[in-house]
């Protein structure tokens, strides 16, 4: 058996579910489980729906459900006829009427949007393009069996980052889909949940993944086929700098650090249900299924560039934490990624360099969330509109040769060199938000010069600009803002403060 998982882009439309029939199609002789995401943006959409009916607003919210409502008639009009149709759309409906069920609750009757109430509207997005997704299998003569993921993934009850419960969950998946899935294609959502009481639960934005991994531990897939809109892991982030290579293979490791650090295209968690049993993990592209795509197994081919890949995450506020007392370093970090927890504030990045530490939040308000509650003194400089690229690549292996190629290469940028004492496969480099693209666009000129044919591929997908030369990302009116250096700091020392 295997497990294909398609995400928001490869269900956002009546052609995008006809190419997802066709992929699933293919692959019939190996028994695959589906599992979908919602359709495009449609968890944003529900989202901004309980947004608008906390803050009253019956007109924004109705608005946002009707054209939800529109976009998921159109599509379920155009992937099923007849009584398929019928029922779909009755089911649709009801979906539709609950939903305007709790918009009235909230904004009219003052009902409290809590998280778990936030997990309950989100649910609705994957609930509808399993569905969808389920009759329009049927419809292209692919027999299929829709499966609520509510009953399959257990999980904790921290509503809105929900942690599966994986042994009970992979002992439901074990019982139930080999038995539903015998001459049928199973379907279920992706990113949902419930607790052990039943209560609907979700894990995270962009949990689909997890899902699928989860899926395929459970029933002991032989591979699990993550179907996205892009070619693969590549070289960088597309949206940050165009032109990347594709990665033919990687490790887990390697992947799980890329996911973690920046990239997107997987779930940070993706990886770890897949080890124990090394199930392969691919990324592959649905509008181009004739593409490989990137494998990801236990152990990586060897490979002569000792960078992957170049992961990022813009918009940080960067904490430079040292301690002035005997507490040890590592103490601190765990203290601090701790807090992070507790305050709902993650932490985007959290690492121990000589006795220092660096830790990220997303934004510049929340790190005011931020109580530094640590007893002890802590000597703390800022690094607001930060960026932190991260180079990934088991030939990283804590040399000092990679830290030395990438601060020559990045001439001119403020950069501070974050190579973290406990990954040998990543080294992380702090720059200001407004050089992120150039310095992505200076390590990817200074590392993939010359690639491995055997890992790395050119990419070809349609509207992908070649590698441009450096002058074509030096965004007009982008200063090196040098907030990253000693003289910019704001040096605050906070002493005991609860
Ligand atoms: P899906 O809806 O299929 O889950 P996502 O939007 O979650 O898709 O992930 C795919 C996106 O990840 C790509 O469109 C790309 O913009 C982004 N991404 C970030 N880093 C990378 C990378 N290194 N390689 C490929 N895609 C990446
Ligand atoms: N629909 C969810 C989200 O947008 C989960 C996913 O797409 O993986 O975050
Ligand atoms: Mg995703």
């Amino acid at each position: 058996m295997i497990v294909m998982k398609f995400g928001g882009t490869s269900v956002e439309s009546g052609d995008a579910i006809a190419r997802l029939a066709g992929i699933v199609n293919s692959y019939l002789a190996q028994q695959p489980v589906v599992v979908v995401s919602a359709m495009g943006k449609t968890t944003n959409q529900l989202l901004e729906f309980a947004r608008h009916a906390r803050l009253g607003d019956i007109y924004l919210s109705s608005k946002c459900l009707d054209e939800l409502q529109d976009h998921h008639f159109e599509v379920a009009g155009q992937v099923a006829k007849g009584d398929a149709l019928h029922r779909l759309e009755t089911s649709l409906r009801r979906s539709f009427r609950d939903l305007r069920v709790i918009l009235f609750e909230v904004a009219d009757e003052g009902r409290e949007v809590t998280s778990a109430l936030l997990d309950e509207i989100a649910s609705f997005g994957e609930r509808m393009s399993s569905e969808i997704v389920a009759t329009a299998l049927e419809s292209s003569g692919v027999t299929s069996v829709l499966l609520d993921a509510r009953d399959m993934i257990l999980t904790d009850s921290h509503h809105t980052q929900a942690s599966p419960l994986y042994w009970e969950s992979y002992a439901r998946l074990r019982r139930v889909i080999p038995y539903l899935s015998d001459g049928r294609v199973v379907v279920m959502g992706g990113f949902i949940g419930a607790t052990e009481d039943g209560v609907t639960t979700t894990l995270g934005r962009g949990g689909s993944d997890l899902t699928a991994s989860i899926v395929g531990a459970g029933i002991s897939a032989d591979e699990i086929q993550i179907w996205t809109d892009v070619d693969g892991m590549l070289t960088c982030d597309p949206r940050v700098l165009q032109g990347g290579y594709r990665l033919q293979s990687l490790s887990y490791e390697e992947a799980a650090a890329l996911a973690a650090s920046g990239a997107k295209v997987l779930h940070p968690d993706t990886v770890t249900p897949a080890i124990r049993q090394r199930i392969p993990l691919v990324i592959r592209n649905s509008r181009r299924p004739e593409v490989e795509g990137t494998r990801i197994t236990a152990a990586a081919p060897r490979c002569s560039n000792p960078v992957k890949a170049i992961a990022c995450k813009p918009d940080l506020t960067v904490l430079e934490i040292r301690p002035k007392d005997e507490r040890s370093p590592e103490e601190l970090a765990m203290a601090l990624g701790e807090m992070c927890e507790r305050y709902g504030t993650p932490a985007e990045f959290l690492c121990q360099n000589n006795g220092t530490i660096f830790l990220a939040v997303k934004g510049s308000a929340l790190y005011q969330n931020l109580p530094i509650e640590v007893d002890g003194c802590v000597e703390v400089r800022l690094h607001p509109r930060s960026a932190i690229l991260t180079l990934v690549g088991e030939g990283i292996g804590g040399s000092p040769e990679t830290a030395m190629r990438a601060s020559v290469a990045l001439k001119g940028i403020p950069v501070t060199i974050l190579s973290n004492s406990r990954s040998k496969l990543t080294m992380s480099l702090l720059v200001p938000s407004a050089e992120m693209r150039r310095s992505v666009e200076m390590m990817h000129r200074e590392f993939f010069q010359q690639i491995d044919p055997a890992v790395f591929a050119e990419c070809q997908e349609p509207g992908f600009q070649s590698r441009q030369p450096l002058s074509t990302f030096t965004e007009p009116g982008e200063t090196a803002a040098r907030t990253g250096t000693a003289r910019r700091f704001r040096p605050l020392t906070i002493v005991n403060q609860n």
